[in-house]
């Protein structure tokens, strides 16, 4: 499947957010965005128009892809689910990405960066409920474990990320047993549980032209 593979900090700074791709580094000064907030290329700085009501809704829409990852059609897919829920269509999108497997195990803080949870669950070292998922876009449910394998749990890269738990940067509707490096869900996010930035309805309205 395509991946965009070109610089993480190019996506903040083109969409003019703090995405958190890139781990611990998006917390230091070394951030990129801390430096340079403004679009990269050479029309960057460029003060431009007053965007039109398109553009605003496309940029919501880019934003939220690249903080889950996650391509064009896969994206539409999620919008047609919830739209075809009962409730409100852009909380309930927002739900459907915030409860993919890739991205629990990121909230949860056994990885440190959207992506690096991504590798963790495709390489085989992530387990839902006793058996292993290693589908970065499956959905989990309340009541679900999510547990590091037995052979998995020396990866240092779980225990760099680990230790940042607890410095409130966990999800309310997460928890999380340090020792046996297990997590379960405690129920669905609802949109103050989401910290992604984006304005949701504004992603509503573009698809619902
Ligand atoms: Fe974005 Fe993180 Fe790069 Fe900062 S360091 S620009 S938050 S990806």
């Amino acid at each position: 499947m395509a991946r965009y593979t070109d610089s993480s900090c190019k996506l903040c700074r083109r969409e003019g957010v703090k995405l958190f791709l890139k781990g611990e580094r998006c917390y230091l000064d070394k951030c990129s965005f801390e430096k340079r907030s403004y679009a990269p290329g050479m029309h960057g700085q460029r003060q431009g128009r007053k965007p039109s009501e398109y553009a605003l809704q496309l940029r919501e829409k880019q934003k939220a892809k690249r903080q889950y990852g996650v391509l064009e059609s896969q994206f539409r897919g999620y919008y047609h689910k919830a739209a075809s829920r009962k409730g409100v269509t852009g909380e309930l999108l927002l739900q459907t990405l915030e409860i993919r497997l890739d991205n629990v195990t990121h909230r949860l803080g056994l990885a440190p960066s959207h992506k690096a949870a991504r590798q963790l669950v495709r390489h085989r070292h992530i387990m839902v409920n006793g058996r292993i998922v290693d589908v970065p876009s499956f959905q989990v449910t309340p009541g679900d474990t999510i547990q590091v394998r037995e052979r998995s749990r020396h990866l240092a890269l779980i225990h760099d990320s680990i230790k940042r738990v607890g410095e409130g940067r966990q999800a309310a509707w997460l928890s999380l047993d340090k020792v046996n490096l297990t997590g379960t869900v405690l129920e669905y996010p609802d949109r103050e549980g989401i910290p992604t930035p984006v304005e949701e309805q504004l992603i509503v309205e573009l698809y619902s032209k």
